[in-house]
């Protein structure tokens, strides 16, 4: 029986299988693995508007303390990164880049001042969007769906931390893909669930966290559904060195 606001997924988001065999459970929610394309998924769906109930108190947090998450070497990661992420696009044009879930503003940050980029992002966590805009940053409240950006409008979208928390995954990489110029890539990390962190972790792994983490991909699962979206090619998708995370470059 589904949980109140929530109904019963039983075709797989990814191949659309309907075989599927629990993997975890938490908070009255059941994880499944399916049992086609190993994609491990929230099987109890939260409707959308349960999902925005869920996450407003940390949208709106009360009183106005906000303090800023990392230090230094986070600075330094992010420097390293957008470095990265530019080496892959050619010298003579800049960047037009989308960042979703935008957060504080670390990435944003990290390209500030560098003027290969042209860059902008967007959250609906409202404490970090204010430090973001108080470090000269341009983010703005809102999402993928609500900018109204035209087709083909960006070179790089950023989404980090993000696709593991959106309500509809497929829906949501189609319209990074549709933004997107053709050539443009999506830069995106999400936590992996085949890392051996997970496994070791079991239950009290910290990413499992229904209904706010819904989608646990794998390398293998992310670079296929980034393949369904559209996308042509698929420039790097692995572990990140030591990190429990995926990260994934491709390009449309
Ligand atoms: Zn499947």
């Amino acid at each position: 029986m589904a949980l109140p606001e929530h109904t019963i997924l039983e075709h797989c988001p990814l191949c659309n299988g309907t075989k599927h065999k629990p993997w975890r459970e938490k908070d009255g929610y059941h994880v499944v693995e399916c049992e086609d394309c190993s994609f491990i998924f929230i099987q109890d769906y939260p409707s959308a508007d349960y999902l925005r109930k869920f996450y407003a108190p940390t949208y709106q947090p009360e009183g106005d303390t906000f303090i800023p998450a990392g230090g230094f070497l986070r600075k330094l990661k992010y420097l390293a990164f957008s470095k990265w992420i530019a080496s892959k696009f050619p010298k003579d044009k800049p960047i037009k880049t989308f960042e979703i879930g935008c957060g504080q503003g670390d990435f944003l940050s990290s390209v500030k001042d560098n003027p290969r980029f042209d860059a902008r992002g967007v959250d609906y966590a409202e404490a970090p969007l204010a430090y973001a805009q108080s470090r000269g940053l341009n983010a703005q409240k809102g999402d993928i769906q609500s900018m109204g950006i035209e087709d083909d409008t960006f070179d790089l979208v950023v989404a980090l931390h993000v696709l593991e928390h959106v309500h509809d995954l497929n829906q949501t990489l189609g319209e990074i893909y549709r933004i997107l110029r053709p050539g443009g890539m999506l830069f995106a990390i999400v936590p992996s669930v085949t890392h051996f962190k997970a496994k070791i972790a079991g239950q009290s792994w910290k990413y499992l966290g229904p209904p706010g983490h819904m989608w646990y991909l794998s390398p293998q699962t992310f670079a296929k559904f980034v393949t369904k979206a559209g996308f042509s090619e698929i420039l790097h998708c692995s572990h990140f060195y030591h990190r429990a995370h995926v990260r994934i470059l491709a390009k449309k």
